[in-house]
């Protein structure tokens, strides 16, 4: 059962002040989630959530988040332009980046963030823009597939990002013959994870490797960076992650590995954004027409600019018909945006209830990648951000684009 965390009353109160589509996040409901994270590892002293800022880019976010004890993880200029206006700065940001431009990595050092290396050649390129900082991280990629009990999860040796095994040692031997002092490792291996296993197994490879790493080079490990992965379930029928059996996952493998090898004062560091956000938004839009040719269509005044996973990925996303809770599910529709695009469908072949036109739905989970994946394309405007606050009232944080934002870059 997947139920929105708003009605057809407050949704019909707050379409008449923001009109749909617009993306609505539950602000009670993200702190919770992120307080049980942070109790889930309160056994390691250094542990901290850098919230991966392109999951849900906006300030009011990205505050609430800063007021549960998170940081931010970021990638991209504009996206540390973002952190230092929400008053983050130094040891609170994490730049994970690949492919970084010199003002990328220039900016990052000025606010004095953690600089979590993609690559060998970087160690050099960095070196020359800014030098090497006392602490520094580095991205591992042990490529062939990451399993899970025989299941294959992902596919590293396929991934663009990270440091070979070999590579790791000589590049901490190199950082440390540059003036480095203390170490970070991080790892991505698999995405959007239903198991409580990822973690912990991902925390195993990584302390073995810390351990192997501190015993070749010298180096000192001062954090290790489970980076995101861990998902949600967008289905009705899945079992969501347990984020406290996950942390104690985590802390068995630590007891088991780093502390005998003298590496018990690491950190554990985190980099989600899909598990602290994705839950907590809806995508509200409105039905503006019906078709019914060789398939009932149910076209929303929301499309793909608005939420592209479905066009993507094929991502499953769960609908509710507001104040059609209870009714039966007896009717087959595929339910579109108006893109001229065949690809732009929230749902195909789904079982709803009757719908009118004007009926209110809810588009599930789309609290991360959701608006952040946004974009113009036949003309369409990115929507606005609503916050329902704790007291049940609605903030703008961010409004709709108009056409004058579309046309703001064009020269005529
Ligand atoms: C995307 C990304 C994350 C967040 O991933 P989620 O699946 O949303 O948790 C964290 N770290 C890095 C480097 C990323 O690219």
């Amino acid at each position: 059962m997947k139920t929105p965390f708003v009605s057809l009353e407050q949704i019909k109160e707050i379409a008449k002040e923001y009109p749909t589509p617009f993306h609505i996040y539950d602000e009670a409901a993200i702190r919770c989630n992120a307080r049980a994270l942070k109790s889930a590892f309160a056994w390691n002293k250094g542990f901290k959530e850098y919230f991966a800022v392109k999951a849900t880019p906006n300030p009011a976010i990205i505050k609430i988040l800063k007021e549960e004890g998170c940081g931010v993880d970021c990638s991209s200029y504009t996206e540390l332009m973002l952190a230092e206006r929400c008053g983050l700065s130094g040891t609170q940001i994490m730049f994970s980046s690949n492919v970084t431009p010199a003002k990328d990595f220039e900016y990052a050092a000025k606010l004095g963030a953690y600089i979590n290396l993609d690559d060998f050649t970087h160690i050099e390129y960095l070196e020359k823009l800014v030098g090497i900082p006392e602490t520094i991280c580095c991205r591992y990629n042990p490529g062939g597939h990451f399993t899970l009990e025989n299941q294959i999860m992902d596919n590293p040796g396929d991934a663009k990002y990270g440091f070979t095994k070999p590579q790791l040692i000589e590049g901490f031997k190199l950082l440390k013959a540059k003036g480095a002092k203390h170490f970070g490792i991080h790892a991505f291996l698999a995405s959007n994870t239903v198991t409580n296993d990822y973690y912990p197994t991902l925390a195993e490879q990584l302390f073995e490797l810390a351990v192997e790493l501190n015993k070749e080079t010298g180096a000192n490990i001062k954090f290790i960076n489970l980076s995101g992965g861990v998902g949600v379930s967008y289905t009705p029928e899945g079992v969501p992650n347990d984020i406290a059996v996950i942390g104690e996952g985590v802390r068995k493998a630590f007891e088991r590995i780093m502390v005998p090898a003298g590496l018990g004062e690491a950190a554990i560091f985190t980099e989600l954004g899909r598990y602290m956000l994705a839950p907590y938004g809806h995508l509200i839009a409105q039905v503006l027409h019906q078709k019914h040719i060789y398939k009932d269509y149910i076209g929303l005044d929301a499309c793909a600019c608005n939420l592209m996973r479905p066009a993507m990925y094929g991502s499953y996303h769960h609908i509710t018909v507001l104040g059609k809770e209870e009714k039966p599910l007896d009717h087959l529709y595929d339910v579109t945006g108006g893109l001229c695009e065949n690809n732009d469908k929230f749902a195909i072949d789904r079982m709803l209830p009757e719908i009118e036109i004007g009926d209110y739905v809810a588009i599930h989970d789309t609290g991360a990648h959701g608006f952040a994946m946004g974009y113009n394309y036949n003309g369409k405007l990115r929507s606005a951000e609503l916050l329902l606050q704790e007291d049940g009232g609605v903030k703008l944080i961010r409004r709709a684009e108009t056409p004058e934002d579309y046309f703001a870059t064009l020269e005529f």
